[in-house]
């Protein structure tokens, strides 16, 4: 793995490479994943066109999103540190019939050497798990091309969301392995709009994800006082040519 810097917490590579066996499994320890990923890919899709597009999943785990996105026709490149759970991404391609690129690589160091390379960044439930997320923004930021977007998605950091995420999803229901988040990792929507700023892009959007966990379901819009999603594009994209 190449690393231009080193910005993983090797208890969070080890605490996701504990889970890939179960990765795909819908009903296993990914399975708030797995219940989510319909709206997000949906609110990707509703944003870009994915059918040809050049797209790099960063902290892809096992591939969930990478392999929806390939499956909507887009030419996926899926980066992560963990790397059982990569093997499990991979071998599960044999399984799916999907085409997704799988490589080892932390962001900034895939950034470092491919700028400017695709169109689309996703970055998802990922930041929150990472010692310098904003150092991960700017590598998404360094890893678009100009007319670039990126689609982020995180948790916010305030009593509902320690109350949801981490009592409720891994004490209460343990639909989560306990101890998967740190609330103090948790990231506040204007703290991660300042590092989109720093790295001279802008929040176009920004909308609430909810997850049932009983019923299985999840719709974006609302409050975003939990789970949320982010939508940006460079700074270049929001002034009006003159
Ligand atoms: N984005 C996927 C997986 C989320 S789990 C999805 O939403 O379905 C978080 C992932 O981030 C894990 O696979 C973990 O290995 C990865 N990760 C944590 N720190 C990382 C880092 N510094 N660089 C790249 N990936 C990282």
């Amino acid at each position: 793995m190449n690393s231009v810097k080193t910005n993983v917490d090797p208890a969070e590579q080890d605490k996701f490479d504990s889970i890939a066996a179960s990765w795909w499994d819908p009903d296993g320890e990914s399975r708030p994943l797995h219940d989510l990923n319909p709206a997000r890919l949906a609110y990707i899709q509703e944003r870009v066109e994915l059918s040809g597009a050049m797209v790099t999943d960063v902290g892809c785990g096992g591939g969930i999103l990478s392999e929806s996105m390939a499956s909507q026709g887009a030419s996926v490149t899926g980066i992560d540190v963990a790397e059982k759970a990569l093997a499990v991404a991979k071998l599960h391609l044999h399984e799916s019939g999907c085409v997704v690129d799988y490589q080892r690589a932390t962001a900034e160091s895939w950034a470092e050497e491919h700028p400017a390379s695709v169109g689309i960044v996703t970055c998802m439930e990922m930041l929150e798990h990472v010692p310098d997320p904003a150092s991960v923004v700017a590598a998404c930021a360094k890893m678009l091309t100009d007319d670039g977007q990126l689609f982020l998605s995180t948790l916010n950091r305030n009593a509902a969301s320690f109350a949801i995420a981490i009592l409720g999803g891994e004490y209460i229901t343990s639909i989560i392995p306990k101890g998967t988040h740190q609330y103090d990792r948790f990231i506040k929507p204007s703290e991660l709009c300042a590092w989109l700023r720093a790295s001279g892009m802008r929040a176009r959007e920004i909308t609430g994800i909810h997850y049932s966990p009983l019923e299985r379901t999840a719709r974006t819009g609302g409050h975003v006082k939990v789970n949320y999603l982010v939508h940006a594009v460079k700074a270049t994209a929001c002034v009006p040519s003159t």
